[in-house]
């Protein structure tokens, strides 16, 4: 496998690698709501990541903001 045309080095994810001992540092390739696609530098497997937070996430009843009327309804 070889590394992903779209990799850069300035945009990286702080994960370590699920598949090898890379601790570091993963390419950030994709970012879809709360799910990014890496690369790692080491072994170049690509996945996507589940990071737990985002627009993806189901919001909480706390975390709705409440609901302004529109202007003119
Ligand atoms: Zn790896």
């Amino acid at each position: 496998m070889v590394l992903d045309p779209s990799a850069d080095v300035g945009r990286k994810v702080w994960r370590r690698c699920s598949y090898c001992p890379n601790t570091e540092s993963l390419y950030l390739l994709e970012a879809n709501a709360n799910f990014v696609y890496v690369q790692c530098p080491l072994c170049h497997t690509r996945w996507w990541l589940d990071t737990g937070f985002g627009a993806g996430k189901q919001a909480e009843p706390s975390d709705v903001p409440p609901a302004w009327p529109r202007p003119g309804s």
